[in-house]
């Protein structure tokens, strides 16, 4: 081997899949000097065993786009580089044998029609004539990708290896990683077992390494790899036979009511179940020498998955098993990859936790090095950005979720969904008061926060629960209480807490709730250049006067939306930024990645020190001012401000403000003391008829204001003007990030405009986002990005981009719901209460 460079713009570690394709596009999009590192030979970790498959089913909107991606590339690829990937495009079909998977792919349909990935309906019939070895009984019908299939792995491997080198890259074989340091110039220094190397940037794509490798920087991945089996039969002579014959492959069949795929394999057959009880492996990472590694296969815990994959497609059982494979499979705690920035690090990028690496690779490769190189990625990876997970995530719970995200690979991912593993987490103190009143929680960033509440000794009827016996993945319910009592059916239409939200509405709107929003992300941001720094980077104008709330976003250069704050200055040139709580980790990294290094500017995170409850309602001026002698009229205290006051026993900022369109205050205090102002809020409250409530009808409510959120009508895809935020981005105050791609999209105008719908004939199943939308001709002009039922106006809402032309007050269009075509009329915005009268009472 010629002498190791010592210096490369980007060093790529690992060589398997991800690795290779992220040097490929690093490479191919200029940057030449990249280097990859590789311990053994390309594709030893995981790529090597992967069972090729290229499932293009997704139901988040960032891992469907970079699936889209990877499976039209890696047709590409074979062309430009003369090498045969292996591509078998047989197509790929999922069996639906229950109502609820009916409404999971209906509801999928409107992923893929947005995404533009095709997708087939099959009838039984249908599923005959392409799968005649498998029987249909009991089969509600089916879906079919007819674009995607399986792949080679090592092929492709190969393939990109070779493609990156041909656009200059370099790639180092039985080369081992040792350490990693970043130095004062910030330029990286890799260390490896046959000499160093500097580089701008370094990218880990270490497999089963994950952790191992983010050790030697100080980051806690969040990936345990977990073990995953397939088997493999001796040749069928039906097989053969169709073989003979030179009929076409039978395709990729998912049968998700019993978690397992199959395919043909050498004239046999090629069984993957998702299994539950698969453990975590490689806590500590595999050994030094580990390369080409399979665990011993366990034949018990895929014999339910067997048994019914027999009675599906009989043929299974009728040859013997060939060979079982057991391999490790990296997991995250939501069974999507980290791609994207290492918190806290600049220029250490992390892409990592693939559980469909094969699949995901291409698409994965691509915008990290959009992202690498040009600064941002180009389509939104929220769904996939390392920094959704924060400190809480680590082993003892990436162990307990990452185990739950692989069983449920098959389950119904159904939109209100919770999992149960690892929780609760983290609770904020007036948790079990919530829980005495009924809450009944949701888990956001691994804290628990109420979603609604149920009535005292309210249960489902058993008859809605589960979804038969003849189904492995039975599960449409959250787990029972401490008492026995399940209290949530879940579902893709209205369900059982339906009306029970529509309660807490009513009782919101006609006097007053409290809800627990400690979760909210808190930064405090000072120094003498706080204001000047802040004004610099947002498209908002800082409130000049101290005690004013403004609410502003961070853009990308190219103008669309990043990260939205509250910003409330409460103390002279103190900012308080309040963001989702969802995005703690992403939206700190980003501050602190942007701020001045000079001492001017000091960032204090601060969501573990407040906690936040909100007070909403007409009633909640009455019961607030019991507790406070601050005045809370109009005059003294508008809407949009905020002032630390006195309330009870205890003390808050109290800021004007709320996410659901009602009279109120967001009460902002030192989270020691929660239970004491809860307390004595529910104590005054109670002759104003104050109840709590949940996120579920705060999100409703929100919808019916038309308040968008990151990263659904919000998002890096659509500027600040597509997602109407005109009244948030003040051009005549100077740079800030996104200014001139703002000022270069005015001219040219709009790709698309966000609109509030009037969804009209609706009974059980409202728009949640994601639905197809089209004229009443039928050409698809936009997608719904939320929806709800609004309980105060009695409408069905839905939230939505489309193409601009389309979003003039009354333009009649439809949206498609679970398969079925509603009229959809463009309405004004925020349908309750335009004039925020409720807001400024
Ligand atoms: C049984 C099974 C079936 C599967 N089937 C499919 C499928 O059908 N479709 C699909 O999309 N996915 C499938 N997968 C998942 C797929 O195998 C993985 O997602 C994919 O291979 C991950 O690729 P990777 O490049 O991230 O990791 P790996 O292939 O594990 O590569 C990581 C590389 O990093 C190297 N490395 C680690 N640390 C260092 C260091 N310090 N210095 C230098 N090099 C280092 C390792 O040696 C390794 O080669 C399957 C997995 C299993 C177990």
């Amino acid at each position: 081997m010629a002498d190791m460079k010592t210096q490369a713009r980007a060093v790529v570690i690992g060589g398997g899949v991800v690795g290779v394709s992220t040097l490929y596009h690093l490479a191919r999009k200029g940057w030449s000097d990249s280097v990859l590192i590789e311990r053994k030979e390309l594709t030893s970790g995981s790529t090597w065993h992967a069972a090729g498959l290229l499932p293009l089913f997704n139901m988040s909107y960032s891992v469907g786009q970079i699936h889209k991606y990877s499976v039209r590339f890696y047709k590409e690829l074979g062309e430009e580089t003369g090498m045969n990937v292996g591509f078998s495009n047989v197509s790929n079909i999922r069996l639906a044998r229950t109502k609820d998977r009916w409404d999971e792919y209906m509801y999928y349909a409107g992923v893929a029609e947005t995404l533009g990935i095709p997708l087939n309906i099959l009838t039984p019939e249908q599923l005959k004539d392409i799968w005649p070895l498998c029987e249909t009984d009991g089969i509600l019908g089916a879906i079919q990708h007819p674009e995607d299939g399986y792949i080679q792995p090592a092929d492709l491997t190969q393939a990109l290896a070779k493609g990156a080198r041909d656009h200059g890259a370099t790639i180092y074989r039985h080369t081992t990683v040792t350490a990693i340091e970043q130095m004062p110039d910030g330029l990286w220094l890799v260390k490896t077992d046959k000499g160093d190397i500097t580089a701008e940037h370094v990218i880990s794509c270490t497999g089963n390494f994950a952790r191992k490798t983010g050790a030697m920087v100080g980051l806690n991945v969040p990936v345990i790899p977990v073990e995953h089996q397939y088997i493999v039969t001796e040749p069928h002579p039906a097989i053969l036979a169709r073989k003979a014959k030179g009929l076409p492959e039978m395709g990729v069949l998912r049968e998700s009511d019993s978690s397992w795929y199959m395919r043909e394999e050498n004239g046999g057959l090629l069984l993957g179940p998702y299994e539950h009880g698969a453990p975590c492996c490689y806590m500590d990472a595999p050994s030094d020498d580990s390369e080409y590694e399979l665990f011993d296969g366990d034949l018990d815990r895929l014999m339910p998955h067997i048994e019914t994959a027999m009675v599906r497609v009989p043929a299974f059982g009728e040859v013997g098993v060939k060979k079982i494979y057991n391999g490790a499979i990296a997991y995250t705690p939501d069974g999507s990859p980290i791609i994207g920035p290492a918190p806290g690090l600049k220029n250490f990028w992390l892409n990592e936790g693939h559980s469909f690496g094969v699949t995901a690779a291409g698409g994965a490769g691509w915008q990290l090095a959009e992202w690498i190189i040009d600064g941002e990625p180009t389509i939104d990876m929220m769904g996939v950005d390392p920094r959704r997970f924060g400190p809480y995530a680590t082993e003892g719970y990436l162990k307990a979720k990452n185990e739950e995200a692989y069983a449920n690979v098959f389950t119904m991912h159904y939109p209100d969904e919770e999992r149960a593993a690892a929780r609760p987490l983290k609770t904020t103190p007036c948790y079990g008061r919530m829980k005495a009143l009924g809450a009944v929680f949701g888990s956001v960033y691994g804290w628990e926060r109420p979603n609604w509440f149920a009535p005292p000794g309210y249960e489902v009827p058993a008859g809605e629960l589960g979804l038969g016996a003849d189904v492995l993945t039975n599960h449409n319910h959250a787990p029972p209480l401490e008492d026995g009592r399940i209290v949530e059916r879940w579902s893709f239409r209205r369900s059982n807490y339906f009306e029970h939200v529509g309660n807490e509405i009513r009782n919101v709107h006609e006097r007053a709730g409290l809800m627990d929003m400690s979760a909210f992300a808190k930064m405090e941001v000072s120094g003498p250049g706080a204001r000047a720094w802040l004004h610099s980077i947002l498209a908002n104008s800082l409130p000049k006067k101290r005690g004013r709330i403004a609410l502003c976003h961070l853009l990308t250069k190219a103008g669309g939306v990043k990260s939205e704050f509250t910003v409330y200055e409460w103390g002279p040139g103190r900012f308080y930024l309040v963001s989702a709580g969802a995005y703690e980790a992403h939206d700190h990294d980003v501050l602190m990645k942007l701020a001045p290094t000079d001492g001017s500017v000091q960032l204090s995170p601060i969501t573990q020190t407040y906690g936040v409850l909100v007070l909403a309602g007409p009633r909640s001026r009455d019961i607030l001012t019991k507790l406070t002698r601050t005045s809370l009229e109009n005059k003294d205290f508008p809407w949009l401000s905020g002032k630390q006051i006195s309330v009870g026993t205890t003390t808050a900022h109290a800021l004007r403000v709320n996410f659901v369109g009602e009279l109120g205050w967001e009460l902002h205090h030192p989270i020691e003391q929660q239970n004491a102002l809860f307390d004595q809020v529910m104590e005054a409250g109670a002759e104003f008829g104050l109840t709590p409530f949940g996120i579920r009808a705060m999100t409703a409510m929100a919808v019916e204001k038309s308040y968008r959120l990151i990263p659904r009508e919000l998002s890096i895809e659509y500027t600040a003007w597509e997602s109407a935020l005109d009244r948030f981005v003040k051009l005549d105050k100077g740079e800030f990030i996104g200014r001139d791609a703002l000022v270069a999209a005015k001219a040219k105008g709009p790709n698309w405009s966000f609109v509030t719908l009037e969804v009209h004939g609706v009974s059980d199943a409202d728009a949640r986002g994601n639905e197809a939308i089209y004229t009443p001709n039928g050409d698809l002009v936009g997608r719904a990005t939320h929806g709800a039922f609004g309980f105060r106006t009695g409408k069905s809402l839905a939230l939505a981009m489309v193409k601009p032309g389309y979003s003039a007050e009354g333009t009649e269009l439809d949206i498609r719901i679970l398969g079925k075509i509603h009229k959809a009329v463009v309405v004004g915005e925020s349908p309750f209460d335009p004039e925020n009268a409720a807001l400024r009472a």
